[in-house]
Protein backbone atom coordinates (compact mmCIF):
# COMPACT_ATOMS: atom_id res chain seq x y z
CA UNK A 1 0.00 0.00 0.00
CA UNK A 2 3.08 2.50 0.13
CA UNK A 3 2.93 3.90 -3.23
CA UNK A 4 -1.03 5.10 -2.66
CA UNK A 5 -1.79 8.28 -2.15
CA UNK A 6 -3.15 9.15 1.48
CA UNK A 7 -7.37 9.73 0.23
CA UNK A 8 -6.71 6.00 -0.78
CA UNK A 9 -4.76 4.39 1.93
CA UNK A 10 -7.83 5.98 3.68
CA UNK A 11 -10.11 3.51 2.03
CA UNK A 12 -7.97 0.55 1.45
CA UNK A 13 -5.16 0.19 3.79
CA UNK A 14 -5.40 -1.98 6.96
CA UNK A 15 -7.52 -4.57 5.94
CA UNK A 16 -7.36 -7.00 2.14
CA UNK A 17 -9.96 -9.89 2.24
CA UNK A 18 -9.41 -13.14 0.54
CA UNK A 19 -11.97 -15.20 -1.60
CA UNK A 20 -15.30 -15.06 0.29
CA UNK A 21 -14.31 -12.99 3.07
CA UNK A 22 -16.32 -9.52 5.05
CA UNK A 23 -15.35 -7.04 2.30
CA UNK A 24 -14.40 -4.84 5.46
CA UNK A 25 -13.09 -6.51 8.58
CA UNK A 26 -15.11 -8.10 10.46
CA UNK A 27 -15.73 -7.94 14.20
CA UNK A 28 -13.51 -10.46 16.02
CA UNK A 29 -15.40 -10.14 19.18
CA UNK A 30 -12.85 -12.85 20.83
CA UNK A 31 -10.60 -13.36 23.35
CA UNK A 32 -9.12 -15.80 21.94
CA UNK A 33 -7.99 -17.94 19.23
CA UNK A 34 -7.84 -21.37 18.14
CA UNK A 35 -5.32 -23.93 18.39
CA UNK A 36 -4.56 -27.35 17.04
CA UNK A 37 -1.14 -27.99 18.06
CA UNK A 38 1.14 -26.97 20.72
CA UNK A 39 4.42 -25.89 18.72
CA UNK A 40 2.12 -23.46 16.80
CA UNK A 41 1.24 -21.99 19.96
CA UNK A 42 4.64 -21.54 21.29
CA UNK A 43 5.75 -19.62 18.40
CA UNK A 44 3.07 -17.56 19.12
CA UNK A 45 4.69 -16.68 23.11
CA UNK A 46 7.95 -17.01 21.43
CA UNK A 47 7.15 -13.96 18.93
CA UNK A 48 8.12 -16.29 15.88
CA UNK A 49 4.69 -16.32 14.85
CA UNK A 50 2.30 -13.42 13.95
CA UNK A 51 -0.65 -15.58 14.68
CA UNK A 52 -3.31 -14.39 16.84
CA UNK A 53 -3.48 -16.04 20.80
CA UNK A 54 -5.59 -13.90 22.80
CA UNK A 55 -6.68 -10.35 22.58
CA UNK A 56 -4.45 -8.48 24.60
CA UNK A 57 -1.92 -8.88 22.80
CA UNK A 58 -2.95 -8.55 19.18
CA UNK A 59 -6.50 -9.07 17.88
CA UNK A 60 -7.77 -8.95 13.51
CA UNK A 61 -9.73 -6.06 13.93
CA UNK A 62 -7.85 -3.87 15.80
CA UNK A 63 -4.86 -4.99 13.43
CA UNK A 64 -6.56 -3.65 10.73
CA UNK A 65 -7.03 -0.19 11.98
CA UNK A 66 -3.86 -0.52 12.90
CA UNK A 67 -2.22 -1.26 9.44
CA UNK A 68 -4.68 1.15 8.10
CA UNK A 69 -3.20 4.05 10.68
CA UNK A 70 0.40 2.98 10.05
CA UNK A 71 -0.13 3.43 6.22
CA UNK A 72 -1.69 6.83 6.74
CA UNK A 73 1.41 7.67 8.95
CA UNK A 74 4.11 6.48 7.07
CA UNK A 75 4.83 4.17 9.85
CA UNK A 76 6.11 -0.13 10.08
CA UNK A 77 3.97 -0.93 12.73
CA UNK A 78 1.18 0.45 14.98
CA UNK A 79 -0.82 -0.72 18.28
CA UNK A 80 -4.17 0.30 19.06
CA UNK A 81 -4.99 1.08 22.46
CA UNK A 82 -8.08 1.86 25.02
CA UNK A 83 -7.79 5.71 24.50
CA UNK A 84 -5.60 8.45 23.80
CA UNK A 85 -3.85 8.47 27.56
CA UNK A 86 -3.28 5.13 27.45
CA UNK A 87 -1.13 5.00 23.84
CA UNK A 88 0.93 8.26 25.16
CA UNK A 89 1.71 6.31 28.84
CA UNK A 90 2.71 2.89 27.69
CA UNK A 91 4.59 4.85 24.65
CA UNK A 92 6.58 6.73 27.42
CA UNK A 93 7.03 3.03 29.39
CA UNK A 94 8.65 1.58 26.68
CA UNK A 95 11.53 4.05 26.79
CA UNK A 96 11.38 5.50 30.27
CA UNK A 97 11.68 3.91 34.09
CA UNK A 98 12.47 5.58 37.34
CA UNK A 99 15.02 7.90 37.00
CA UNK A 100 14.83 8.99 33.49
CA UNK A 101 13.05 12.10 32.33
CA UNK A 102 10.63 13.37 29.60
CA UNK A 103 10.85 16.98 28.02
CA UNK A 104 7.75 17.95 26.95
CA UNK A 105 5.96 20.90 25.25
CA UNK A 106 3.95 23.07 27.92
CA UNK A 107 1.08 23.23 25.17
CA UNK A 108 -0.51 20.11 25.32
CA UNK A 109 -3.50 18.37 25.88
CA UNK A 110 -4.58 18.95 29.49
CA UNK A 111 -4.42 15.01 30.25
CA UNK A 112 -0.92 14.82 28.68
CA UNK A 113 0.27 17.34 30.97
CA UNK A 114 -1.26 15.48 34.35
CA UNK A 115 0.18 12.76 33.08
CA UNK A 116 3.19 14.26 32.76
CA UNK A 117 3.64 16.56 35.16
CA UNK A 118 1.54 14.57 38.12
CA UNK A 119 1.51 10.95 37.25
CA UNK A 120 4.33 9.94 35.58
CA UNK A 121 6.85 11.61 38.33
CA UNK A 122 5.29 9.54 40.69
CA UNK A 123 7.28 6.47 38.92
CA UNK A 124 10.26 8.20 39.29
CA UNK A 125 9.77 9.58 35.67
CA UNK A 126 10.79 13.07 35.40
CA UNK A 127 9.01 15.95 33.32
CA UNK A 128 11.16 19.06 32.12
CA UNK A 129 8.36 21.66 30.24
CA UNK A 130 9.75 24.16 27.58
CA UNK A 131 7.73 26.41 26.02
CA UNK A 132 7.54 25.85 22.34
CA UNK A 133 8.06 29.43 20.83
CA UNK A 134 11.58 29.03 23.04
CA UNK A 135 14.40 29.23 20.93
CA UNK A 136 16.75 25.66 19.59
CA UNK A 137 19.18 26.76 22.52
CA UNK A 138 17.04 26.76 25.55
CA UNK A 139 15.26 23.50 24.47
CA UNK A 140 18.00 21.89 23.88
CA UNK A 141 19.59 23.01 27.44
CA UNK A 142 16.96 20.61 28.83
CA UNK A 143 18.50 17.08 27.33
CA UNK A 144 20.76 14.87 29.21
CA UNK A 145 22.19 11.67 29.65
CA UNK A 146 18.71 10.36 31.32
CA UNK A 147 16.15 12.36 28.66
CA UNK A 148 14.37 9.78 26.86
CA UNK A 149 11.65 11.09 24.86
CA UNK A 150 10.58 14.94 23.52
CA UNK A 151 6.90 15.08 23.03
CA UNK A 152 4.87 17.78 21.24
CA UNK A 153 1.76 18.19 19.47
CA UNK A 154 1.68 19.26 16.03
CA UNK A 155 -1.36 21.32 16.58
CA UNK A 156 -1.88 22.21 20.36
CA UNK A 157 -4.96 21.37 21.88
CA UNK A 158 -6.12 23.45 23.14
CA UNK A 159 -3.96 26.28 22.36
CA UNK A 160 -4.31 25.94 18.88
CA UNK A 161 0.03 26.80 18.34
CA UNK A 162 1.71 24.52 15.61
CA UNK A 163 5.38 23.27 16.27
CA UNK A 164 8.21 24.40 14.34
CA UNK A 165 9.38 20.67 14.00
CA UNK A 166 12.88 22.07 12.02
CA UNK A 167 13.38 23.02 15.72
CA UNK A 168 12.87 20.38 17.74
CA UNK A 169 13.98 17.54 15.31
CA UNK A 170 17.38 19.25 15.12
CA UNK A 171 17.99 19.05 18.70
CA UNK A 172 16.55 15.24 19.07
CA UNK A 173 18.23 14.11 15.91
CA UNK A 174 21.84 15.83 17.40
CA UNK A 175 21.32 14.12 20.82
CA UNK A 176 19.93 10.84 19.16
CA UNK A 177 16.81 11.36 21.34
CA UNK A 178 13.20 9.95 19.99
CA UNK A 179 10.97 12.79 18.98
CA UNK A 180 7.44 11.74 19.88
CA UNK A 181 4.80 13.37 17.67
CA UNK A 182 0.74 13.71 19.47
CA UNK A 183 -0.90 14.37 15.39
CA UNK A 184 -4.15 13.89 16.96
CA UNK A 185 -5.55 17.43 15.74
CA UNK A 186 -3.83 17.64 12.28
CA UNK A 187 -4.43 13.82 11.20
CA UNK A 188 -2.16 12.61 8.92
CA UNK A 189 -4.86 13.94 5.91
CA UNK A 190 -3.28 17.82 7.18
CA UNK A 191 0.40 16.72 8.45
CA UNK A 192 2.70 13.78 8.30
CA UNK A 193 5.31 14.20 11.16
CA UNK A 194 7.48 11.84 9.83
CA UNK A 195 8.50 14.36 6.67
CA UNK A 196 10.07 16.75 9.48
CA UNK A 197 12.00 14.16 11.77
CA UNK A 198 9.55 12.38 14.02
CA UNK A 199 10.23 8.68 15.29
CA UNK A 200 7.00 7.78 16.80
CA UNK A 201 3.00 8.92 16.41
CA UNK A 202 0.37 9.20 19.34
CA UNK A 203 -2.45 9.79 18.27
CA UNK A 204 -6.33 9.76 20.07
CA UNK A 205 -8.11 8.28 17.48
CA UNK A 206 -11.46 9.60 19.46
CA UNK A 207 -10.89 12.32 17.94
CA UNK A 208 -10.54 13.22 14.03
CA UNK A 209 -9.40 9.41 13.43
CA UNK A 210 -12.72 7.71 14.41
CA UNK A 211 -14.82 11.45 13.58
CA UNK A 212 -18.01 10.49 14.68
CA UNK A 213 -17.87 10.52 18.09
CA UNK A 214 -18.64 6.90 18.39
CA UNK A 215 -15.42 5.26 20.13
CA UNK A 216 -12.42 6.07 22.49
CA UNK A 217 -9.68 4.62 21.43
CA UNK A 218 -5.57 6.05 20.70
CA UNK A 219 -2.98 4.66 18.60
CA UNK A 220 0.60 4.42 18.66
CA UNK A 221 2.61 4.65 15.37
CA UNK A 222 6.18 2.95 15.33
CA UNK A 223 7.88 5.13 12.35
CA UNK A 224 10.76 2.97 12.23
CA UNK A 225 13.45 5.85 11.49
CA UNK A 226 14.69 5.31 14.41
CA UNK A 227 18.23 3.97 15.55
CA UNK A 228 18.50 2.17 18.48
CA UNK A 229 21.48 0.28 17.89
CA UNK A 230 24.00 0.40 20.55
CA UNK A 231 22.43 4.02 20.99
CA UNK A 232 24.02 4.30 24.96
CA UNK A 233 20.87 6.36 25.78
CA UNK A 234 18.54 2.93 25.52
CA UNK A 235 20.57 0.36 26.69
CA UNK A 236 17.34 -1.75 27.82
CA UNK A 237 16.95 -1.96 23.83
CA UNK A 238 20.48 -3.23 23.37
CA UNK A 239 20.33 -5.70 26.18
CA UNK A 240 18.72 -9.30 26.38
CA UNK A 241 14.88 -9.03 27.29
CA UNK A 242 14.95 -12.04 29.96
CA UNK A 243 11.39 -12.27 30.11
CA UNK A 244 11.56 -13.01 26.15
CA UNK A 245 13.95 -15.78 26.14
CA UNK A 246 17.20 -13.12 25.43
CA UNK A 247 15.69 -11.29 22.79
CA UNK A 248 17.54 -7.81 21.63
CA UNK A 249 15.17 -5.56 20.13
CA UNK A 250 17.47 -3.42 18.81
CA UNK A 251 18.84 -6.52 17.03
CA UNK A 252 15.46 -6.97 15.20
CA UNK A 253 14.75 -6.17 11.76
CA UNK A 254 12.11 -3.92 11.81
CA UNK A 255 9.50 -2.29 14.27
CA UNK A 256 12.22 -2.14 16.84
CA UNK A 257 9.52 0.15 19.31
CA UNK A 258 6.62 -1.35 18.84
CA UNK A 259 7.50 -4.45 19.39
CA UNK A 260 8.69 -3.54 22.59
CA UNK A 261 6.31 -1.86 23.23
CA UNK A 262 3.89 -4.55 23.00
CA UNK A 263 5.63 -7.16 24.06
CA UNK A 264 6.20 -5.50 27.18
CA UNK A 265 4.12 -2.65 28.32
CA UNK A 266 0.58 -3.95 26.20
CA UNK A 267 1.44 -7.57 27.63
CA UNK A 268 1.49 -6.41 31.24
CA UNK A 269 -0.77 -3.13 30.96
CA UNK A 270 -2.76 -4.38 28.64
CA UNK A 271 -4.82 -1.07 27.86
CA UNK A 272 -5.53 -2.51 24.50
CA UNK A 273 -8.22 -1.40 22.30
CA UNK A 274 -11.55 -3.37 21.90
CA UNK A 275 -12.81 -4.92 18.37
CA UNK A 276 -16.10 -3.16 18.37
CA UNK A 277 -13.81 0.02 18.76
CA UNK A 278 -11.71 -0.67 16.54
CA UNK A 279 -14.23 -1.67 14.23
CA UNK A 280 -15.88 1.73 14.44
CA UNK A 281 -12.93 3.70 14.47
CA UNK A 282 -11.85 1.18 11.17
CA UNK A 283 -14.98 2.78 9.11
CA UNK A 284 -14.59 6.09 10.83
CA UNK A 285 -11.56 7.03 9.36
CA UNK A 286 -12.47 5.72 5.85
CA UNK A 287 -13.44 9.28 4.97
CA UNK A 288 -11.02 11.03 6.90
CA UNK A 289 -9.41 12.70 4.03
CA UNK A 290 -13.12 13.97 2.67
CA UNK A 291 -13.49 15.31 6.39
CA UNK A 292 -10.40 17.56 6.97
CA UNK A 293 -10.85 19.15 3.55
CA UNK A 294 -14.38 20.10 4.87
CA UNK A 295 -13.15 20.67 8.81
CA UNK A 296 -10.74 23.09 7.64
CA UNK A 297 -12.52 25.07 5.47
CA UNK A 298 -15.52 25.25 7.30
CA UNK A 299 -13.00 27.00 9.97
CA UNK A 300 -11.62 29.39 8.15
CA UNK A 301 -15.07 30.40 6.89
CA UNK A 302 -15.64 30.87 10.61
CA UNK A 303 -12.87 32.54 11.17
CA UNK A 304 -12.95 35.16 8.75
CA UNK A 305 -16.40 35.93 9.89
CA UNK A 306 -15.77 36.17 13.71
CA UNK A 307 -12.61 38.58 12.68
CA UNK A 308 -15.07 41.16 11.32
CA UNK A 309 -17.80 40.72 14.10
CA UNK A 310 -18.16 43.79 16.00
CA UNK A 311 -18.41 41.86 19.26
CA UNK A 312 -15.30 39.51 19.13
CA UNK A 313 -12.38 40.81 20.95
CA UNK A 314 -9.87 38.26 19.01
CA UNK A 315 -9.79 35.57 16.92
CA UNK A 316 -7.23 32.27 16.72
CA UNK A 317 -6.80 30.21 13.46
CA UNK A 318 -3.27 29.17 12.04
CA UNK A 319 -5.43 29.85 8.62
CA UNK A 320 -5.41 33.50 9.47
CA UNK A 321 -2.33 35.42 7.82
CA UNK A 322 -1.77 37.23 11.22
CA UNK A 323 -2.12 34.14 13.40
CA UNK A 324 1.31 33.82 15.19
CA UNK A 325 1.48 29.97 13.72
CA UNK A 326 0.26 31.32 10.15
CA UNK A 327 3.56 30.33 8.71
CA UNK A 328 4.63 27.09 10.77
CA UNK A 329 1.09 26.35 9.27
CA UNK A 330 1.56 27.09 5.80
CA UNK A 331 5.21 25.09 5.98
CA UNK A 332 3.65 22.04 7.75
CA UNK A 333 0.09 21.81 7.15
CA UNK A 334 -0.74 23.87 3.93
CA UNK A 335 -3.95 21.87 2.49
CA UNK A 336 -5.94 23.21 5.73
CA UNK A 337 -5.15 23.63 9.25
CA UNK A 338 -7.75 22.00 11.03
CA UNK A 339 -11.10 22.46 12.25
CA UNK A 340 -9.87 23.92 15.89
CA UNK A 341 -10.08 27.41 16.84
CA UNK A 342 -10.81 29.75 19.87
CA UNK A 343 -12.18 33.20 20.18
CA UNK A 344 -13.07 36.19 22.45
CA UNK A 345 -16.05 37.26 23.39
CA UNK A 346 -15.46 41.33 24.38
CA UNK A 347 -17.57 40.95 27.55
CA UNK A 348 -17.50 38.47 30.66
CA UNK A 349 -17.69 34.86 31.96
CA UNK A 350 -21.93 36.42 32.01
CA UNK A 351 -21.37 37.21 27.78
CA UNK A 352 -20.33 33.77 27.47
CA UNK A 353 -22.84 31.72 29.31
CA UNK A 354 -25.46 34.18 27.50
CA UNK A 355 -23.65 33.57 24.04
CA UNK A 356 -23.22 29.59 24.62
CA UNK A 357 -26.69 29.16 25.86
CA UNK A 358 -28.35 31.07 23.03
CA UNK A 359 -26.90 28.41 20.36
CA UNK A 360 -29.45 26.18 18.86
CA UNK A 361 -27.29 24.35 15.93
CA UNK A 362 -23.91 24.27 17.76
CA UNK A 363 -23.83 21.78 21.03
CA UNK A 364 -22.19 22.64 24.28
CA UNK A 365 -19.57 19.47 24.91
CA UNK A 366 -15.97 18.69 26.43
CA UNK A 367 -15.48 16.62 23.22
CA UNK A 368 -13.36 18.09 20.20
CA UNK A 369 -12.66 17.22 16.49
CA UNK A 370 -15.86 15.22 15.40
CA UNK A 371 -17.95 15.54 12.27
CA UNK A 372 -20.25 18.11 14.52
CA UNK A 373 -19.87 20.88 15.31
CA UNK A 374 -19.45 21.79 18.95
CA UNK A 375 -18.27 24.62 22.18
CA UNK A 376 -16.51 24.85 25.31
CA UNK A 377 -16.35 27.98 27.44
CA UNK A 378 -13.31 26.61 29.61
CA UNK A 379 -13.72 29.62 32.35
CA UNK A 380 -17.10 28.46 33.68
CA UNK A 381 -16.03 24.10 32.88
CA UNK A 382 -12.86 22.42 32.77
CA UNK A 383 -11.37 25.54 34.41
CA UNK A 384 -13.96 27.22 36.75
CA UNK A 385 -11.94 26.88 40.04
CA UNK A 386 -9.27 29.36 38.20
CA UNK A 387 -9.63 32.93 39.24
CA UNK A 388 -9.24 35.58 36.50
CA UNK A 389 -5.53 35.98 36.76
CA UNK A 390 -5.14 32.32 36.69
CA UNK A 391 -6.93 31.70 33.40
CA UNK A 392 -4.76 34.50 31.97
CA UNK A 393 -1.57 32.83 33.10
CA UNK A 394 -3.04 29.45 31.95
CA UNK A 395 -3.61 30.94 28.55
CA UNK A 396 -7.68 30.70 28.63
CA UNK A 397 -8.74 34.22 29.21
CA UNK A 398 -12.21 33.83 30.95
CA UNK A 399 -13.68 35.18 27.44
CA UNK A 400 -12.26 32.59 25.55
CA UNK A 401 -14.30 30.19 24.15
CA UNK A 402 -13.22 27.08 22.02
CA UNK A 403 -15.03 26.10 18.77
CA UNK A 404 -14.35 22.82 17.28
CA UNK A 405 -16.08 23.11 13.84
CA UNK A 406 -17.68 20.24 11.98
CA UNK A 407 -18.98 19.55 8.75
CA UNK A 408 -21.94 21.23 8.54
CA UNK A 409 -22.79 24.04 5.89
CA UNK A 410 -20.63 26.50 6.74
CA UNK A 411 -23.45 29.11 6.00
CA UNK A 412 -25.54 27.14 9.09
CA UNK A 413 -22.74 27.15 11.38
CA UNK A 414 -22.03 31.27 10.88
CA UNK A 415 -25.73 32.13 11.31
CA UNK A 416 -26.07 29.78 14.48
CA UNK A 417 -22.74 32.05 15.86
CA UNK A 418 -24.48 35.84 14.34
CA UNK A 419 -27.93 34.59 15.93
CA UNK A 420 -26.43 34.33 19.45
CA UNK A 421 -24.30 37.07 19.30
CA UNK A 422 -27.20 38.93 18.50
CA UNK A 423 -28.58 38.10 21.56
CA UNK A 424 -25.10 39.11 23.91
C1 LIG B 1 -8.27 14.00 23.50
C2 LIG B 1 -6.81 14.08 23.34
C3 LIG B 1 -5.96 13.17 23.98
C4 LIG B 1 -6.49 12.10 24.91
O1 LIG B 1 -7.20 11.14 24.21
P1 LIG B 1 -8.36 10.23 24.86
O2 LIG B 1 -8.75 9.36 23.73
O3 LIG B 1 -9.44 11.14 25.33
O4 LIG B 1 -7.72 9.48 25.98
C5 LIG B 1 -4.61 13.26 23.76
N1 LIG B 1 -4.09 14.23 22.96
C6 LIG B 1 -4.88 15.12 22.34
C7 LIG B 1 -4.27 16.16 21.47
C8 LIG B 1 -6.26 15.08 22.50
O5 LIG B 1 -7.03 16.00 21.88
Amino acid sequence: MKNYKLDTLCVQAGYTPKTGESRIPSIAQSTTFFYGDTQAMADCFDLKSADYFYSRLANPTVAAFEGKVAALEGGVAAIGCSSGMSATTLAVLTVAGAGDNVVCSQAVYGGTYNLFTVTLPKLGIACKLFDPDASAEEIEKLIDDKTKMVFVETVANPAICVIDFDKVATICKKHGVILAVDNTLATPALCRPKEFGANVILHSSSKYLDGHAAALGGVIVDLGNFNFKNNPRYAAFNEPDESYHGLVYADLPAAVFATKCRAQMIRDIGAIMSPQNAFLSYIGSDTLALRMEKHSSNAAKVAQYLKKHPKIEWVRHPSLADNKYHALAMKYMPNGQGGMMSFGIKGDVKTCAKFMESLKLITQETHVADVRSCVLHPASTTHRQLGKADLEKAGVPENLIRLSVGIENPDDIIADIEQALENI
